[in-house]
Formats: structure tokens, sequence, C-alpha cells
């Protein structure tokens, strides 16, 4: 467990997360009569995430391994949320909402969006011939990784009130400089008509690969909040200059592999602890690919502890939050 020492200290030192300086409203930012706030997204996103991924050595057949491994837990995910309880914002690739697509003859996918010249991140490198070469063009019943309407569907259903949020069209990288307007405009355009066919109006945004930029054309495309990571906190979101509320994250849920089991387990729920002690709010986020033993270990370890503190902890969806934000916390 050497290699465990670092991420342990940073955490007992409260260097990650690092408990954020107070706004001077902050008492506002916790609804009347609770004493902290906690937030879980999650970025659903099945093969789309990993298809560039530098860490992949075949992307495509393990992009689709990812989906299946998500397709496994989400609906385990689902049960846990009802049994205890717990909302989460469910940010979403438009691509996902789909059924069905095709080919035009000769043609390329979805010709109405425009595509992402040739890029390379942190994550990944995109050289390919074009941004959708991927796209099966066939249906859910025959490529479940890249279409999941029936997993939306099951989402909107849960009696717990989750919130579907958007997570761009196509996993796109959204920095500026990378991404020119339009064709985040076009991926935006192309989630909210998908969306809509569910009676869905698109709030929440969450950059895919934690590639933040084109914070106006959001803000002007109606979206009203949006994570960022820039360094994990417990703290409160803030306004930015577009009049967007930016929530920045607190902790991954996955467990880390250098730490032991029980520790991780010990780390989130003194996080929940920690964010009722300075009445401040929790953002917890995860990928639904993640291990399908980090379900019963982590995710109900948790969520079971956190329903101990139900009283004092309001929990809730990015737009349900950002209604309270926008109702108590602007100056
Ligand atoms: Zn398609
Ligand atoms: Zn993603």
């Amino acid at each position: 467990m050497i290699s465990g020492i670092k991420p342990m200290l940073s955490f007992e030192l409260r260097r990650n997360p690092r408990i954020a300086a107070r706004p001077e409203n902050f008492d506002n930012f916790i609804p009347e009569g609770y004493d902290g706030v906690l937030i879980i997204s999650a970025d659903f996103e099945l093969a789309w995430a990993w298809r560039y991924a530098k860490k992949l050595t075949n992307p495509k057949e393990e992009a689709e391994q990812y989906a299946r491994q998500a397709r496994r837990n989400i609906p385990l995910i689902l049960d846990l949320c009802e049994q205890y309880n717990i909302p989460v914002t469910w940010a979403t690739v438009g691509h996902l909402f789909l059924d069905r697509c095709d080919r035009k003859e000769g043609g390329l996918p979805h010709p109405e969006l425009k595509r992402l010249a040739h890029f390379e991140n942190n994550f990944w490198k995109f050289e390919g011939s074009d941004w959708f070469e991927h796209d099966p063009c066939t249906s859910v019943e025959e490529n479940d990784a890249w279409y999941a309407p029936d997993l939306i569907r099951k989402i909107i259903d849960s009696p717990v009130g989750h919130e579907i949020g958007c997570h761009t069209f196509s996993h796109i990288d959204c920095r500026d400089g990378v991404c020119p307007e339009a064709i985040l405009r076009d991926e935006l355009r192309a989630c909210q008509e998908a969306a809509g066919r569910f009676g869905i109006q698109l709030e929440s945004f969450i950059f895919p690969g934690h590639t933040l930029g084109n914070f106006k054309t959001l803000k002007e495309c109606g979206y009203t909040a949006i994570r960022t990571n820039y360094a994990n906190v417990i703290g409160y979101p803030e306004m930015d200059e577009y009049g967007l509320w930016r929530f920045p994250v607190t902790a991954e849920m996955t467990m880390n592999p250098r730490l032991s089991k029980k520790y991780n387990v010990y780390r989130f729920q003194k996080i929940i602890e920690l964010t009722l002690k300075h009445r401040a709010v929790a953002n917890y986020w995860f990928h639904p690919s993640l291990p399908g033993e980090d379900i019963p270990e982590l995710f109900e370890n948790l969520f079971r502890f956190i329903n101990k503190y139900r009283d004092r902890l309001w929990i809730g969806t990015m737009k349900d939050y950002t209604k309270h934000l926008n109702e108590h916390c602007l100056a």
C-alpha cells in the first residue's frame, strides 16, 4: 500500500479535495433546514467516449466493451438510487437518444452536423477520416453500444426524479480553439431535437473529457449550469461572467486502486461529513462503465451512509439545485 500514501496524505491534509473558502452569503447556498448539499452526476456515453482514447490499443472494440459494462451497471445503479432515493444528473451523449440512424448511399453519417478537424488532447487523439467514422448507422437492436433509448426511458421512468443533462451529441472536445462555435451549436441542436422527442428540455451541461470551453455559446443555447474540474473541492457553485452556474467537482466515484477498499469507502463517507460540518456542497461524479464490483462495494455502501444523513443533507440534481441558486444566491 506504499503507493497509496500520497493520495491518502493529500486527503488527510485536505488537499484533495480541499475545503474552499466560504463566500459571504454561503448560508444561502444551503436549502433551509439542511446543513449541506450533495449533487451526483454521471457521464452517460456508452461507446462514444472512448473512440479516440490514447490509452487503448483497439479503441473501437474496447469502447464497445466499456459500453457493455455500462449497460450491465446502469440498471443496478438505478435500483440503488431508487432504494435510497438518490437522484442523479445523467449527462447524456445526444446520439444515445436515437433508436437508429442511417447513412445515405455513399454519404457520411449525420451530414447535417459540422465536424471537428484533427486534434489531440490529454486523453484523445483524433486523426481519423471522419468524426463519425465509428457510427454503425444501424439501430439499438443491432448495436446497443451506440444507441440507448431503452436506458434513457428507464432513467426517466424512475420515481426518484433523475435529470437528463447534456454531454454533446457525439462526445466532442469543447475547448475554444478545437471546437468552433458553429460545431457546438450543431451538436447542441441535435441533442435538444433528440431529447425533445422524450419530452426533455436539456439545461445542465457536462464537458466531455473535461474539455472546458465555449461558455458563451452554451449560455446562448439555453444551458444554465456546467460542471468544472479546475480542482477537487468541497465548496460552492459560482456564477461566471456568461451567466452559467459553475459546479466545481469534489471527487470521482470509483475505487482508487492505490488505496484499500476500506479506505476508499471511508474517504467518500468522510467527505459527506466534512460537507455537513462546513455547510458546503459536495459534487460527486462517475462513469457508469466503472468496474462492476464498485457498485456493491462503493455505491451501495456510500448510498446507505448518505441515507443516514437524509435529514441534514439536501440531495438533488444540477437542475433542481440551480433553481435554488437562482432564487437565493444571486447578488
Ligand atoms: Zn448515428
Ligand atoms: Zn464523457
